[in-house]
C-alpha cells in the first residue's frame, strides 16, 4: 500500500526538504507506516525562521491591528470547529490516540483560539508612579519575533493551540516542529491557518527528527522564543541551545503526579478520577495521576475495585467508539514501560493487575494492559520515576501531614489530585502540595481559562489562560522628561 505523503510550509509555499529525504510515520495500531514526511535539515530550519523574521518585520504584519490578529485567530478557530472529525480521526491515526479522547480534544479546541482572540487586544501597558515629579514613564508590551515550537507526540493539536494562539495574539511569527511520531495533525492545522488568511511567513512547520530539525530550530540565532513541551532529558538540550541565543523560555515537562485519596472522599468518584488520570490515553499524558496515595483505612478496599474496575476496560483500535484504552504511542514507548515493569517486579513491588501486552491484541501494535502495583516505599522507583504508560502505583498513609510529605516527595510538581469532602483540608493542601496543577474532586480538567504549567523538574513558564499571551511579549519603559528646564550635570544619574 502506498503511503500518505505529507509536505511542509515554509513562508507560504509547501515544499519537501533541501535534501529530499523523508521519513515513515508508523500507525501505533498496527506498527505499519502509513506516511511519510519531509526530514527538514539544517538548511530549512534556517528558511523557515529567515521567513518568520521577515513576515515578522513586514509592513503586512506590522501594520494588522491587533483586533485584526485577533478575527484571524477566530477564524482559524471556525475553520477547527468545521473540520473536527476530520482532525480528530487523524490524530487518532497518528498517534493511537482512543477516537473519543481526539474528538473530545478537538472539539474544544476553537474555544483556545476564541479566548485568546479576545486578549489580542487587550495587551496594555501601564502608566508608572515615579518618585521624579518632573518625569513620567508608561510602558508598552511588544512581540518578541520568531517563536519556535517544540510538540511532542503525545496532544499534538492540544499542545500546538496554546502556544501558537498567544503568540500570534501578541504579533509573533511562529516555527512548529512536531515531534517525528505525530506530524499530520499539525500540517493540516497549517492548512486552515493558510485557508483562514494569516499572511505568509507568519506560521511556517518544519517536520524532522528531533536531533536534526528540532536542535536546529531552537539554536537558531533569529529566534527569540522558545515554547517547549516534551520530556526532561530533551528540555536540557534544549536550554543549552538558548545559551547561544538567549531565547526566552517555557518549559511543559513531565510529572509523577499524586491522587491523594481520603476515606471521607466520594470513593465512586475517586474510582473514576484514578481511572481516568492513569489509564486515559493509556497514561501518555503529562499530567498522568501515576502515584496513588490511599488512607489506610480505605486502602485495601479502594486497590481491590480499582484491579476490578481496571479489569473491565475494553483494549481495542483507537478508531472505534468502544474503546477504552488504545495502543501505546511508539514502539520505543512500549518498550519504555515494559522496562519500568520489569525493573518494578524484580524490586518486589507487588503486581496486582496487567504487566503485559494484551493477548487480545497480539500482533496487532503496540497495546499494553492496564497494570497496577501496589508498592512498599514513596522512595520506590515507580513512585518517582515518569513511567508515560498504564502503570499505577498505589501506597497507603496514615494522616494528612504524612500524605503531604509523600505528595511533595518527587522531583516533580506539575498536577494533584485531591480527593475530600472536607473543604478545610481540600483547601490546605491546594496551598501546600507543589505542583502547578490542583483537581480537588475532578481530574484532567482543562479550560482556555485556566493555566498550565510545572514547579521544580515540571518545568517553567505557563500555557493557556489570561497571561499567556503575556509570556509572548517583551516590556519597554518610555521615559518622558516633564521639566522645561534643560538638562542638568551629565555626569549623575538622573
Ligand atoms: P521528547 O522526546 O522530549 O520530545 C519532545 C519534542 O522535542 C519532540 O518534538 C522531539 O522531536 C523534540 N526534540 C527531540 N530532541 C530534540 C533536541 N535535541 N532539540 C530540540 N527538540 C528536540 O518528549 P516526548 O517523548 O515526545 O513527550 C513525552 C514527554 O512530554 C513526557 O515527559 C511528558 O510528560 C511531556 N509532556 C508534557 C506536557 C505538559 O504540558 N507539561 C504535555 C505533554 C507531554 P522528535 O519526537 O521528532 O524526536
Amino acid at each position: 500500500m502506498s503511503l500518505q505523503t505529507f509536505r511542509m510550509y515554509i513562508d507560504g509555499a509547501w515544499c519537501d526538504a533541501e535534501s529530499g529525504q523523508t521519513y515513515d510515520s508508523l500507525d501505533p495500531a498496527d506498527g505499519k507506516p502509513w506516511a511519510a514526511f519531509p526530514d527538514a535539515g539544517e538548511a530549512d530550519v534556517d528558511r523557515a525562521v529567515t521567513a518568520a523574521d521577515t513576515a515578522f518585520h513586514s509592513s503586512e504584519w506590522r501594520s494588522l491591528t491587533a483586533t485584526a490578529r485577533g478575527k484571524l485567530l477566530r477564524k482559524l478557530g471556525d475553520l477547527i470547529a468545521e473540520n473536527t472529525e476530520s482532525l480528530a480521526r487523524l490524530e487518532s491515526k497518528d498517534n493511537g490516540k482512543l477516537i473519543r479522547e481526539t474528538r473530545g480534544q478537538v472539539s474544544y479546541l476553537p474555544e483556545f483560539f476564541y479566548y485568546t482572540a479576545g486578549l489580542a487586544d487587550k495587551i496594555e501597558g501601564e502608566t508608572l508612579p515615579l518618585d521624579k515629579p518632573d518625569m513620567m514613564a508608561y510602558t508598552i508590551r511588544e512581540p518578541l519575533g520568531v517563536v519556535a515550537a517544540i510538540i511532542p507526540w503525545n496532544s499534538p493539536l492540544y499542545l500546538t493551540a496554546i502556544k501558537l494562539a498567544p503568540a500570534l495574539a501578541a504579533g509573533n511569527t511562529i516555527v512548529l516542529k512536531p515531534s517525528e511520531h505525530a506530524s499530520a495533525t499539525l500540517i493540516e492545522l497549517v492548512r486552515l491557518a493558510e485557508q483562514a488568511g494569516i499572511p505568509k511567513g507568519v506560521i511556517n512547520i518544519v517536520t524532522g527528527l528531533g536531533a536534526g530539525a528540532g536542535a536546529a530550530l531552537t539554536r537558531h540565532p533569529l529566534v527569540r522564543k522558545i515554547a517547549f513541551t516534551g520530556g526532561a532529558e530533551t528540555a536540557r538540550h534544549v536550554v543549552r541551545s538558548s545559551a547561544d541565543n538567549f531565547a526566552r523560555l517555557s518549559l511543559e515537562l513531565g510529572g509523577k503526579s499524586p491522587q491523594i485519596i481520603f476515606p471521607d472522599a466520594d470513593l465512586d468518584s475517586a474510582l473514576n478520577g484514578v481511572v481516568a488520570g492513569i489509564f486515559a490515553a493509556s497514561g501518555q499524558s503529562c499530567v498522568a495521576g501515576s502515584r496513588i496515595l490511599v488512607h489506610a483505612s480505605v486502602y485495601a478496599e479502594f486497590v481491590d475495585r480499582l484491579v476490578a474496575r481496571a479489569t473491565q476496560i475494553k483494549i481495542g483500535h483507537p478508531g472505534e467508539d468502544s474503546s477504552e484504552m488504545g495502543p501505546m504511542a511508539t514502539e520505543q514507548q512500549l518498550a519504555v514501560v515494559e522496562r519500568f515493569v520489569e525493573k518494578a517486579k524484580a524490586a518486589g513491588a507487588k503486581l496486582r493487575l496487567g504487566g503485559k501486552r494484551p493477548a487480545s491484541m497480539h500482533g496487532q501494535g503496540w497495546y499494553y494492559e492496564p497494570t497496577i502495583f501496589e508498592c512498599e516505599s514513596i522512595a520506590d522507583e515507580l513512585m518517582q520515576e515518569e513511567v508515560f504508560g498504564p502503570v499505577a502505583a498505589l501506597i497507603p498513609f496514615t494522616d494528612e501531614d504524612q500524605a503531604l510529605a509523600m505528595a511533595n516527595d518527587s522531583q516533580y510538581g506539575l498536577a494533584a489530585g485531591i480527593w475530600t469532602r472536607d473543604i478545610a483540608r481540600a483547601h490546605r493542601l491546594a496551598r501546600s502540595v507543589h505542583s502547578g496543577i490542583i483537581w480537588v474532586n475532578t481530574y484532567r480538567a482543562v479550560s482556555a481559562m485556566a493555566s498550565i504549567g510545572g514547579f521544580k523538574n515540571s518545568g517553567y513558564g505557563r500555557e493557556s489562560g489570561i497571561d499567556s499571551v503575556l509570556e509572548y511579549t517583551e516590556r519597554k519603559t518610555v521615559w518622558i522628561n516633564l521639566s522645561s528646564e534643560p538638562m542638568a550635570d551629565p555626569f549623575v544619574m538622573r
